[in-house]
């Protein structure tokens, strides 16, 4: 069966966003469609306590409030941080950690504590002298229980593994003996398997995609997730298919709406107005104020894809979230307007879910829509259900793509 999952959030311990009531999360993910998600930020001890207080486990594995069959399951991202031989700065990349019940999240801190990391943020560090420091320590985690999954956090961001913060030219410069392990990337919001794809190292890895959100939004939870194909409902089978890449589709951005897509520098930057942006593959130097760029993520795939010839197998749907999708439909910003949400409730009431809307038939919208919504707004929503837009300007330096339909 099919299995609708994001498995990468953070509550209001990462970042400051303040309280992200669960049952809030548990109301979107029903609207969107999401069965499962990821708590985020289990192993921060007020967390922790949260979750204890308020979860119970549902099916192996997977948590619910009560009365309630939205399902959580345990999962924090951290940040490993290490010194590798050759390069100056330390290297960084975030993970995505998830575990099978509480008592190995309790391990996991304690296992913190062992190794003098500072476990008080959402997204806690953790840094080791050298790789091998580094890959002792991911066998460590990995040895709490058999189901612990260690998953590479969207891999091409600047924070991620591949990014170009980094700059490195093969995941294994990182990992040494633990890249045995890792079975699983994340694709992350501005790169798309068949991007990912032409990495010669990650082409036969599975790759999943998740929100990383902080808030209990409607263009937020879900708005990446990965459609996974399991015997039954159970956090081992979630697993299972993570490791056998068992993945039915994912959902993605298009990654030019992603903020790193693009290489290029933003207009409020010292010595810019207005923003300049690199079609030139071997220009480095910005030509406005002089300084370095950071290679976007479609420079990077191109560095690290070479010759490779790339097989492209997976399946994706690139998407916009739907209540995006309505505002931009009847030309207005805000996503919370009366009229939005009103034609949101027209959709749901029809399909359920957003995903089953997205996964209908594009002849049942107009079919099942046309008395009811305008013509415009409906050929704007097949038009999205299509595929049929991009995003010109695409994201640059930390600002989003510019959304056009075609
Ligand atoms: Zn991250
Ligand atoms: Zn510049």
């Amino acid at each position: 069966m099919n299995l609708a999952v994001d498995l990468h959030s953070h509550s209001g311990h990462a970042g400051g966003v303040g309280d992200i009531p669960l049952k809030s999360v548990s109301q979107t993910m029903k609207t969107k469609g999401i069965q499962v998600f990821g708590t985020g930020d289990v192993i921060f001890p007020t967390r922790t306590k949260e979750l204890w207080g308020q979860l119970q486990e549902m099916k192996e594995g997977l948590f619910s409030l009560p009365n309630d069959d939205s399902l959580f399951a345990l999962q924090t991202e951290i940040i490993l941080s290490v010194k590798l031989k050759g390069y100056k700065q330390k290297i960084m990349a975030h993970h995505v950690v998830l575990f099978p019940n509480f008592m190995s999240v309790e391990r996991m801190q304690c296992l913190m504590h062992k190794w003098g990391q500072k476990n008080t943020i959402g997204r806690p560090f953790i840094v080791s002298e050298d790789m091998q420091e580094q890959s002792d320590r991911l066998f460590g985690i990995k040895a709490i229980h058999p189901l612990v999954e260690i998953i590479p956090a969207h891999v091409m961001t600047p924070d991620g593994i591949l990014g170009s913060k980094n700059n490195l030219s093969s995941i294994s410069e990182f990992y040494g003996e633990f890249i045995s392990e890792i079975d699983v990337i994340e694709t992350g919001l501005s790169a798309d398997p068949f991007m990912l794809e032409q990495v010669p190292e990650l082409a036969n890895k599975t790759m999943i995609s998740n929100s990383d959100c902080h808030s209990a939004a409607l263009n937020r939870i879900g708005r990446e997730f990965t459609m996974l194909n399991v015997e039954e409902i159970s956090y081992r089978e979630i697993i299972y298919a993570l490791r056998r890449n068992n993945v039915a589709f994912t959902a993605e951005f298009n990654p030019g709406e992603g903020r790193y897509y693009s290489t290029g520098h933003r207009a409020d930057r010292p010595g810019h107005s207005e923003a300049y942006i690199s079609s030139k593959q071997d220009e480095t130097i910005c030509p406005v104020c002089n300084k370095p760029f950071l290679p976007g993520v479609e420079r990077r795939i191109k560095q690290l894809a070479g010759d490779y010839k790339a097989k492209h197998t997976r399946k994706f749907h690139h998407l916009l979230p739907l209540v995006e999708a309505v505002a931009l439909t009847l030309g207005v910003k805000s996503i919370t307007t009366a009229k939005v949400a009103k034609i949101m409730n027209i959709i749901l009431s029809i399909w359920g879910t957003e995903i089953n809307f997205w996964l209908s038939p594009i002849g049942e919208i107009e079919q099942k829509l046309g008395n009811i919504l305008d013509d415009n707004i409906i050929e704007a929503l097949v038009k999205i259900h299509r595929g049929s837009f991009t995003f010109g300007p695409a994201g640059f330096d930390g600002e989003y793509g510019v959304l056009k339909l075609i």
